[in-house]
């Protein structure tokens, strides 16, 4: 499979690309063209076409969840030439707000106006999309040192609540050396990813953790999970997007940190 990040809040020195506050990464696997995200704009958009990525030959948009520096670039993307599939946790449709009534903070655009490009598939279980590459569906919280937290509000069918995030996601490539993992932002905890995508596979070798790890201040958390991470053996390791560079260096410390942002590419047998 070949992978490409489009939009990253990181962009390597040598890189063509433009970088933004969001992830969206491109994947290719045999015949299948896989979208992961859309970063907040057209940022994807244009780096794409920096590196002679065609976006309207896409087979599916998944989305980790439904944030806006994850779905906003949805309204940038050119019209596909069929009707992709759309991928994503149910409670990625619902409206998000900052707290107190803020700003929204979730999908840019109605179900409606996704309905007419997209063939809607919302799942809390994990789907195929390939013979190798998994969507988790919603992943349960298993790591007690990741503790939950809220961010936000979603409209549920009480009301607005303080978001809890249940609709976070992420992929797992089954490949020759075991499992890639693939996030948004981990909202669920980047351990109970892993470890969800191991029950999922029925695989235990992890060959990398690719993306967004949502780690800020540096404490027993992020400690916790660096030594997780550690314990893996992975290949290669590159936390992106919402992981701070006190967490990543504190991960590096422990497991060697790759670079990756915004026109990363890789290939992953
Ligand atoms: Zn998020
Ligand atoms: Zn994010």
């Amino acid at each position: 499979m070949k992978l490409t990040i489009l939009t990253d809040n990181n962009v390597p020195l040598d890189s063509p690309c433009c970088g933004e506050a969001g992830f969206c990464c491109y994947l290719e696997d045999g015949d299948s063209r896989i979208l992961l995200d859309t970063g907040f704009s057209d940022v994807c958009v244009r780096n794409a076409e920096k590196l002679g990525i065609d976006l309207r030959a896409l087979d599916a948009v998944v989305l980790s969840h439904g944030h806006d520096d994850h779905s906003g670039g949805l309204r940038c993307l050119p019209r596909a030439a069929g009707r992709p599939r759309l991928i994503a946790h149910p409670d990625a449709f619902r409206p998000k707000r900052w707290e107190g009534g803020g700003e929204s903070i979730g999908l840019p655009v109605s179900r409606a106006w996704l309905e007419e490009r997209y063939e809607l598939c919302p799942t809390a279980e994990p789907l195929f999309l390939t013979d190798r590459l998994a969507f988790l569906g919603q992943i349960p919280r298993t790591q007690p040192f990741e503790e939950e937290y809220t961010l936000g509000e979603t409209l549920t069918d009480a009301g607005w609540q303080p978001d809890r995030m249940a609709d976070d996601s992420a992929l797992a490539y089954r490949g020759r050396e075991g499992l890639t993992i693939i996030t948004g932002c981990s909202h669920s905890g980047i351990c109970s990813v892993v470890a969800y995508a191991k029950r999922v596979w029925g695989e235990d070798r992890i060959a990398g953790v690719i993306g967004g790890f949502h780690l800020r201040e540096p404490g027993p958390r992020v400690q916790r999970t660096a030594e997780y991470l550690r314990d893996l053996h992975a290949k290669r390791m590159c936390p992106c997007h919402c992981t701070s560079f006190a967490a990543r260096a504190a991960i590096h410390r422990l497991v060697p940190v790759e670079e990756a942002g915004a026109g990363t590419q890789m290939e992953i047998e």
